[in-house]
Order: C-alpha cells, then structure tokens, then sequence
C-alpha cells in the first residue's frame, strides 16, 4: 500500500526524504514504507485547514454531522477490510480488531448527537433588561498524533467531536501502523466533505514538532508513552495550545479470597494477553490478598501456559505477536531484569517459536511471581503479554501498593464482596476502574479518563469532555436600548 498524505482533499506525496518499514510483526514481510514527513507538509496541512476553517464553522451543526453519519455507514461496511488491515500492520487478532472499530464506529455515533450537546446556555434578566448567555465556538485547527496500539480506534475518541464541532482537523498516525488510516481516509474521501475540513499528514519528531509549532494550529490530543505525552504538554503549551496527552500505564489489579476464581482467571488472562498486552488498559500486576494466592496462581499459569499464539489472521488464534522484533527483545529484556531482581517465573514465554511464522515478533504469555515494590517491574510499563504478581495481606495493604505506581490509568478488583469494592473504587488512584471487570474502557459516552503519569492536561477525550475540549466558551452579557429606555 502506497502511504500518502490527505490534504485539501488530494492525496500528496509527502515531503520525505527517509522511510519507515511497517513489518507485519507476525510474518516478517514489509507491508508498507510510511514516508518520514517534514515541516513543509504541516504547513500545507495547517494552510487547508485553516482556509477550510471559515465555512466549515458556520456550516450548521446539523449538517456537519450528516457526514458523520456517511462515515458511520462506510466504517460498517468496510469493517472486515479494516480489521484485517489492523491484523497485519499491528498484530492483534482478527476478533481484537473488529472489537477496535466498532468502538471507533461507536465515537461516531455519540458524536452525531453534537447538536444536542453542544447547547450554550441563557439567562434571561440577571439584571432588569440584560441577559446573559454562553456560546461554544470552535476552537479551530485541531490535531491528533495517535500511538501504534489502536491505529483504528484511538483517532475516534477525538476527530468525530472535533469536526462536528466545527473545528478543522490534522491527523497524524503512527508510523509503524499508518495502513489502517490510509484506509479509514480512502472512505473519508468519499464523503464529499468540503476541501480542507480533514487531513492526514505522515512522520515522526519533524513532523510532531511543526504540529506543536505551529501557530494555526489550536489544539492538540496526543497519546502514547508517558515521556513523549509529558514532552507533547510541555512543548503545545509552550506555544499556548490547548493540549491533552494520555501517557503510559502500569496496571494493577487485585483478587480477593471470594472472587469468582473462574471468572476472575478468564477475565485476567483476557485482559493481560489479549492484543499481546499492548493495551494501555492491560492489567499487567496481580495483587492477591490472603488465600486468593494459591488458586489464583495454579489457574492464571494454565490461562498462560494453553494460550494459542499465533498470526492473527489464522483461525483460533488467542493471542498475536509484539509490534515489532525491537519490542520483543525489550520485553524479554525486562523479564530476565525481573527475574535477576528476585521475581519467580513459573511460565516463561521469552524465545516463543511458532511454527510457519518463524521471523515473527513473539513473546508468549509470561508469569513472574514475588515481584516485590523494589524490583524495578512493579513500577515500569512492559507493554507485553506479562503479568507479575505479588501478595498481600490484606485489602487496605493491596490497595497501598497499586497507589505506590506513578501512572494511574486503570486498577481492577475482583470479589464478591460489596463493601471491599466499594472501598477500593474510593481509594485507588486511578482514572478507570473495574470491578470485575478487566478491561475498564470507557463507553464513547464516558471520559477515556487516565490519572497521575498517565495522563497530562485537563479534558479527556469522548463524550462531553470531547464537546469541552473542542469548544471554547463565549460569555455574552446584552442590553437593548428600548429596554433601557423604559426602564428610566
Ligand atoms: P510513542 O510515544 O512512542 O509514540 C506515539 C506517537 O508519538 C507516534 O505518533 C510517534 O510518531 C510520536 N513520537 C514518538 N516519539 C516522539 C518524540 N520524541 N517527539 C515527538 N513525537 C514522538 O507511543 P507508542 O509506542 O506508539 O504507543 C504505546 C504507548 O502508548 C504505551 O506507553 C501505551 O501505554 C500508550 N497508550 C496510552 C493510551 C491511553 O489512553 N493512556 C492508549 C493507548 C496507548
């Protein structure tokens, strides 16, 4: 697949003078070369945008949003094309990825629904014969710079909002998944939007640097590692934009003695390996209190041990490869740092062989047991198929240590008892949480919310904190001579 920008509505060759190999991380074979971009093509992009910006506002919302409906009706029948897309250039299953678009499709749903959301509001007579009402407006040219783990959904918790709302868009992928956008912006293209309204631009610093620079751009949504998030904030505010970056995760999750073990082990093992635990709401730490530990331990290592690895596209297949070969090795990298830290390893996925996909980047689903506070994976996001595990005593200790994490984007219990769930969902720091639940992800209606370093800036992304974020609030205060002129 050739990788081209999307601007005013043309596809452009981007200014480049290197390429990025996107590796089918199961096969090996190169999909496709994404062209490392520069200022030059930010400037044509933030130029379309901001010309298209004046029409696309006034337009009423009304009608804005009939493109969103076109779009919902394109992703839904293009789904199969684009999950397999998602398999190849990302990894995951075949069933990961259509769960990934249609939580894309349902962004677009909810943000059909902008006109209703985005009402000001009136007062009429804080004061004899003056009104006061709050408009929203557009912010103006927003960009997105998405991470490799969801090429499909992750743009969704944003562009839908922003362009409903009147605002013009850049977006730009991650360069090891871009396929999926190229794709998604094919059905974009055949929406009939006005020139300028959506663009595509391809890269990396360069390119994310003349995003953060430049000055029609307004505002920015960012996600990704915590260090680049943190350097993303830093850099957008800098240069006075509004800026929103979800960062990276470590999470935790506890099982109590009367947890459903069943359950809990299915829903764990789901949530840990599932999309080779490359998802910022993996739970990737086992906290278990008092007996919970035995049980616990002999079933999520059978979970482990029988998960079916493979290529993504072949029947069967539970559970994909790491993006790319460099992951694999930082992951296997970190296991051998924990276990040489003192944690147990009863299942061992390093060196994963598999059979017909021998250049494929695996790591088999991996359990390390005793990992202390002190060694350095209680606290490091690994972004693979890992679990480690610790015990505790009780709730309230359990409950100390998922807090001792500096990220704060999710933590899970599991029990049966109401009142220990009600006290960890008070107590833990963290933005999303789960109660027998392993994958907390936020319906498009909610938040896609992120504590601590795992989130910098002020709105999130979906819902009404996509209307907040998109929308900059007007406060008009109005007096009418005739009703001064009766009044004295
Ligand atoms: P990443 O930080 O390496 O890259 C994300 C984006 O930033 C890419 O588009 C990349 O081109 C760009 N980028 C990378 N380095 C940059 C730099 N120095 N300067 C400017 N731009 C730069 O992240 P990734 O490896 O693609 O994604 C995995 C990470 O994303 C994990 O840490 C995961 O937890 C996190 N993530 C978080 C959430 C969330 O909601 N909090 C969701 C998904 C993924």
């Amino acid at each position: 697949m050739e990788i081209l920008n999307y601007i005013n509505g043309e596809w452009l060759k981007p200014e480049a003078s290197s390429y990025f190999e996107v590796i089918n991380p199961a096969t090996g074979q190169i999909e496709a070369k994404t062209p490392i971009g520069s200022a030059l093509d930010v400037a044509k992009a933030a130029l379309a945008a901001q010309a298209a910006l004046a029409g696309w506002k006034h337009t009423p919302a009304q009608d804005r949003i009939q493109y969103l409906f076109r779009l919902k009706t394109l992703l839904e029948s293009n789904i199969e094309q684009l999950a397999e897309t998602i398999t190849r250039e990302c990894g995951k299953t075949l069933e990961e990825a259509r769960a990934e678009m249609r939580r894309a499709i349902e962004n677009v749903e909810v943000a059909c629904g902008i006109p209703m959301m985005s009402k000001g509001e009136v007062i009429e007579d804080i004061a004899p014969g003056i009104d006061e009402l709050m408009l929203r407006q557009p912010v103006g040219v927003c960009a997105t710079i998405a991470p490799f783990n969801f090429p499909g959904m992750i743009p969704f918790w944003y562009l839908p909002y922003a362009i409903a709302l009147g605002n013009t868009y850049i977006m730009k992928p991650s360069e090891k998944v871009p396929m999926t956008m190229v794709l998604i912006f094919r059905l974009i293209d055949q929406l009939g939007l006005p020139k300028g309204v959506i663009n595509m631009v391809h890269g990396t610093k360069d390119v994310v640097d003349a995003l953060l620079e430049h000055p029609s751009v307004r505002a920015i949504t960012f996600v990704g590692s915590s260090n680049t998030a943190r350097y993303i904030y830093r850099k957008a505010a800098e240069h006075g934009k509004r800026v929103q970056a979800q960062g990276g995760a470590k999470n935790p999750v506890v099982i109590l003695p009367d947890a459903d073990m069943e359950m809990a082990t299915k829903i764990i093992a789901d949530s840990a390996f599932g999309c080779a635990g490359q998802r910022c709401l993996a739970v990737s730490w086992a906290v278990t209190v008092g007996e919970a530990r035995n049980p616990f331990l002999e079933s999520i290592c059978d979970a482990a041990a029988t998960r079916k690895v493979g290529y993504g596209l072949d029947e069967g297949t539970q559970m994909g490869p790491v993006i790319s070969r460099e992951n694999q090795q930082r992951i296997e990298q970190l296991i051998g740092l924990g276990v040489k830290n003192g944690a147990g390893i009863p299942v061992d996925g390093r060196n994963a062989k598999v059979s017909g996909y021998e250049n494929g980047a695996f790591v088999r689903p991996t359990i390390l047991t005793d990992v202390q506070p002190d060694n350095p994976l209680s606290t490091t996001e690994i972004f693979g198929p890992v679990l480690s595990m610790i015990h505790a005593t009780s709730v309230e200790e359990a409950i100390a240590l998922a807090n001792r994490n500096s990220y704060g984007n999710q933590a899970s219990i599991f029990t049966s008892s109401g009142a220990a769930a009600r006290k960890f969902r008070n107590e833990v720091e963290a933005g999303n949480i789960g109660i027998n639940i392993g994958v907390a992800a936020p319906m498009a209606q909610f938040p896609f919310s992120g504590w601590k370093d795992s989130f910098f800036g002020d709105m999130h992304g979906q819902g009404m904190d996509a209307v907040e974020f998109f929308t900059q609030k007007k406060v008009i205060v109005e007096r009418w001579p005739r009703d001064w002129a009766r009044k004295f």
